[in-house]
């Protein structure tokens, strides 16, 4: 399974909390994203209404719910936070909704797995600030209007394809998260090692800027890791040698890949001389969901041209040969 510790998880972390950024001007990285966010949120502070409904996508760990507690702090206003599976009944986001505050940010994380009961609650709301509720049953249920103050709904999903078409639509604003550089990500570890007070050489912080797999999530997880290391078998300070043999300890290799991305592009070279395999054989033979493969593992191995999706399923590229110290199969088209 999933190593929890490289793992992003959805869990908040207290540790996770103390290196979050608080402001704009705090958060590394998605540069497009945070200057056009720039503008949304002083539009509507000018305008003095609430700044249109957003939706993040991309991979878990790249900072979606810390730009939407951002926003909601440089709009001036609450921020609520729930998610998808957490929303069983309308009623129970009619409850959140009837509580928010004028121009509060309401923040749906896994909005990809909202009930469709829930969703329908959600059309009007997002669209005329109303919420249609019907009371009791049978012949005596009948439908009441509630207004609404006016508010931001900030989705986040990791799989954009799982949205309807008619929620994505009512999304003013929509913005997808990439993975970060690796200067990015050497910003955030040498910042996230300076908050947590201890001395980190520019080579050691690149070190696990490098093997984070493109994640801030992930560097931040690595980071306490190496600290763990360096203060109980070094003198305290991160170098590049003691990054190099933490990292590899935890079974991080050299490109940022881990035990489960290992797992499975062997698997593709060993039993299926690189593919093309089908998502359901390979989550079958890995015992992994296929929700996992492709929320977590695929994404990143797809950005740094390790495999490719073809109508037939998953093939190893080229570099994923060398990197597990194969040699690649001849195919009819080389
Ligand atoms: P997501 O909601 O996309 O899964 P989060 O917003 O929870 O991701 O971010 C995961 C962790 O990574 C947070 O604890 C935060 O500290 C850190 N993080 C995310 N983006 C950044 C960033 N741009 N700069 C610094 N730290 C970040």
């Amino acid at each position: 399974g999933l190593n929890p510790d490289l793992r992003p998880d959805p869990l908040p972390e207290d540790r996770d909390r103390a290196l979050r950024p608080q402001s704009l001007d705090e958060f590394t990285g998605q540069a497009e994203a945070r200057a056009n966010l720039r503008v949304f949120i002083a539009s509507a502070r000018q305008r003095g209404e609430a700044m249109d409904h957003t939706l993040f996508h991309g991979p878990p760990g790249l900072g979606k719910t810390t730009l939407a507690q951002i926003i909601a702090r440089e709009l001036g206003v609450n921020f609520r936070m729930t998610s998808g599976p957490v929303l069983a009944k309308a009623g129970d986001l009619a409850a959140i909704l009837t509580n928010l505050e004028a121009r509060d940010v309401l923040f749906i994380d896994e909005i990809h797995r909202l009930n469709p009961a829930v969703e329908e609650v959600l059309y009007p709301a997002l669209e005329d600030y109303e919420l249609d509720l019907v009371i009791g049953e049978g012949p005596a249920a009948r439908t009441v209007r509630i207004e609404l103050q006016p508010f931001t709904l900030i989705g986040a999903t990791t799989r954009l394809g799982l949205l309807t078409t008619p929620l994505r639509d009512r999304f003013g604003i929509p913005t997808r998260l990439d993975f970060y550089t690796v200067e990015e990500l050497d910003k955030i570890v040498t910042r996230g090692a300076r908050l947590m007070g201890v001395p980190a050489d520019p080579a050691g912080a690149r070190e696990i800027a490098r093997r984070a797999r493109g994640t801030p999530r992930i560097a931040g997880r690595l980071l306490r890791r190496v600290v763990d290391f360096a203060v109980v078998e070094g003198d305290g300070r991160i170098d590049r040698a003691i990054a190099d043999s933490a990292l590899t300890r935890l079974g991080v290799d050299d490109r940022g890949l881990d035990g489960a991305d290992r797992r499975y592009l062997r698997l593709m070279a060993d039993h299926y001389g690189g593919g093309p395999v089908g998502i359901e054989t390979l989550s079958a033979a890995l015992s992994e969901s296929r929700d996992a493969l492709e929320e977590v593992i695929e994404p990143y191995l797809l950005q740094q041209g390790l495999i490719q999706r073809t109508p037939r399923g998953r093939m190893l590229a080229r570099d994923a040969w060398g990197h597990l110290g194969l040699a690649p199969p001849r195919r009819p088209q080389d």
